[in-house]
């Protein structure tokens, strides 16, 4: 690709917690031990999270800083959560419920949320994230797949959203409400906090139980159910470490909500297990609420998605320029792919990149990541993590039922030799849809990538989404990085579109920064550009403007609705479609 590489200097390099020793030496009993774990193998997530760092004297650190949207604020130490974690799991037995049951979580942002989380984990129960903003439809759907028989949220949640189907869900025993009081039914959880104890044995789980019940985010068609175990604390530890550069002490702050697999394992877990001080912003994206959290909690490392840092590209760098960021020592985005302009653009405005990482909710952790130790090709998604083996694959054999490793440069299937601790164990209730992930020994991604010479890997596009035209493969990112190159542009979506000639034509979509009005003129500006970069073969032949484009909650990109909506085939799943103004 024709972008620059961002080179790491002799200090930076020096200053990474990876290294190349690190790298080859590395296995996971090693990463394994690194944790404390019970005397006879036993594993409990929340213990290596909190109880952990108060045994060994860490109790008086701070671990979280809160912020309300409201302006108030909390600041809880290790002391304090796993006093609080104690009474919360002290809450749950004393309303009959027992290892093995399922408590779902839904609430914003508020320590009372990340409290049940690990809560539950420490009572031996299986804790499962929805994300708040969802309608009562997708809840309802998620709670039954997931079988709830606990939930903790707020009153208004509850009369919206639950409470006119919640005799439905039989499996349902208890209904925690977050505060003072409760509507009928249900138990209001600040009394009872009050009254429980702050003393409670961590329940001494086995590796191998079910830890966390993690719903993706519906980007291809209805959301999966997958399954994780307390093993995946070990992933957590270690990716925290390596890929996100987390030590003790490090003022982090995770942007993503912990209704996705994000939020939870590097928004709670990771950061918690590695004795961060992280902060927790009730509020939605704001830009200047954000660059002043940045400056004024002298956050040192960030971790946030590419729709965030579109919109700040968006708001342009002058406001940027007015904050100190001089804390922040690593940035890092996942979730989509992060396009070459907006690490660019990072590089220059914060004066360190985003470092893109790679992983999914099945994965449990990240895999694929730009570390501290590497140079940056902007456009990559790195390289695997230590204990990750990551091939590019194609199908082979009668029936395609073999794969084969591709050469370097080659599109092909992102797979992963299965064997990480946070390997999802199962999608609830589809035996038959989670075994087909598993071929010749690879788990299959279902995203389409390529791996260079050099062991980068980079990202083509989903599976789904690749578009074949006049015998070209084209992958819908590297032509939306090309349209996000044109200054008028701040978001692209591309498709395939059927076509008698060339088998498929690629249409794009875009969004258009402020100042910018759509026009002919400006179409054939962005196709001219696109042409240029790209090549007319696989430049898109039309390019239409909306107002912004349809997005899941977690803030990917629909392509398949567009292309739905584009041939007048059904919707499919929305449940989690978010944005969609045209
Ligand atoms: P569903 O599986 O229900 O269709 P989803 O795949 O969007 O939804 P998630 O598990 O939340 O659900 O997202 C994982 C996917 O997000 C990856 O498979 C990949 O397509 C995309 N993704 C995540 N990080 C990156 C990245 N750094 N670069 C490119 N794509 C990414
Ligand atoms: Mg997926």
């Amino acid at each position: 690709m024709a972008w620059t590489t961002i080179k790491k200097t002799a200090t930076e390099k020096a200053q990474a917690t990876l290294t190349e020793e690190l790298r080859a030496g590395f296995d996971w009993a090693q990463a394994r031990a690194q944790l404390d774990g019970f005397e006879d193998g036993g594993l409990n997530i929340a213990y290596e999270a909190l109880d952990r760092h108060v045994l060994a004297g860490h109790g008086n650190e701070e671990a979280m800083l809160w912020f309300g949207k409201d302006g108030r604020s909390r600041r809880l130490t290790y002391a304090d959560l796993t006093a609080e974690t104690a009474r919360f799991a002290n809450i749950l037995r004393a309303h009959g419920l027992t290892a093995g049951d399922r408590v779902f979580g839904l609430a914003d942002r508020v320590p009372e949320l990340y409290v049940a989380a690990l809560g539950t984990l420490k009572a031996g129960m299986v804790f499962s994230p929805l994300f708040s903003a969802f309608g009562p439809e997708p809840l309802r759907t998620r709670m039954e797949i997931g079988e709830a028989n606990a939930l903790v949220t707020t009153a208004t949640i509850y009369r919206r959203k639950i409470a006119a189907w919640r005799d439905e869900l039989p499996s349902l025993k208890l209904v925690l409400i977050i505060g003072d009081d409760a509507p009928d039914g249900c138990v209001a959880l600040g009394p009872a906090m009050t009254e429980a104890s702050d003393r409670f044995e961590t329940v001494q789980t086995r590796p191998e139980d079910p830890a966390l019940i993690h719903f993706t985010s519906g980007t291809t068609g209805k959301p999966k159910g997958a399954v994780h175990v307390h093993n995946a604390v070990v992933m957590h530890a270690m990716a925290g470490r390596y890929a996100l550069e987390l030590t003790p002490g490090t003022r982090y702050w995770c942007t993503a909500d912990p209704g996705w697999v994000t939020g939870t394992s590097f928004g709670i877990i990771s950061p918690l297990v590695n004795r961060v001080r992280m902060l927790v912003d009730e509020a939605d994206f704001d830009l200047e609420r954000w660059y002043g959290l940045l400056q004024d909690e002298k956050i040192e490392v960030w971790y946030t998605a590419p729709t965030a840092i579109r919109m700040m590209m968006r708001a342009g760098a002058e406001i940027a320029s007015r904050y100190d960021f001089s804390s922040l020592r690593f940035m890092a985005s996942v979730g989509e792919p992060l396009n070459p302009e907006a690490v660019i653009w990072s590089h220059e405005v914060f004066g360190r990149p985003f470092h893109d990482n790679w992983w999914q909710t099945e994965t449990g952790g990240i895999m694929i990541a730009n570390t501290a130790d590497m140079d940056i090709h902007p456009g990559s998604m790195g390289k695997p993590l230590p204990g990750i083996e990551a091939g590019i694959v194609a199908r082979d054999g009668e029936d395609g039922a073999e794969l084969r490793l591709c050469a370097p440069g080659e599109i092909g299937e992102l797979a992963l030799r299965p064997g990480w601790p946070s390997m999802m164990r199962a999608y609830l209730h589809e035996e038959e849809r989670y075994r087909k992930c598993f071929v010749s020994g690879w788990y299959l991604s279902g995203d389409l990538a390529m791996r260079d010479s050099e062991g980068y890997f980079w990202f083509v596009g989903r599976a789904d989404d690749l578009i074949k035209s006049s015998g070209h493969l084209i992958g819908p990112f590297e032509v939306e990085s090309a349209l996000i190159e044109h200054p008028a542009v701040v978001e692209a979506a591309v498709i395939g579109l059927p076509d008698e000639t060339a088998g498929e034509i690629v249409k794009a979509y875009v969004a258009l920064n402020p100042g910018f009005e759509p026009s002919e003129e400006l179409e054939r500006d962005i196709r001219g550009l696109a042409r240029k970069r790209l090549g007319p073969a696989v430049a898109p032949r039309e390019v239409v403007f909306r107002t912004s484009l349809p997005k899941t909650r977690s803030g990917k990109i629909m392509r398949r609705l567009l292309k739905a909506r584009e041939l007048g085939l059904p919707e499919g799943d929305i449940s989690t479609l978010e944005s969609d103004e045209r």
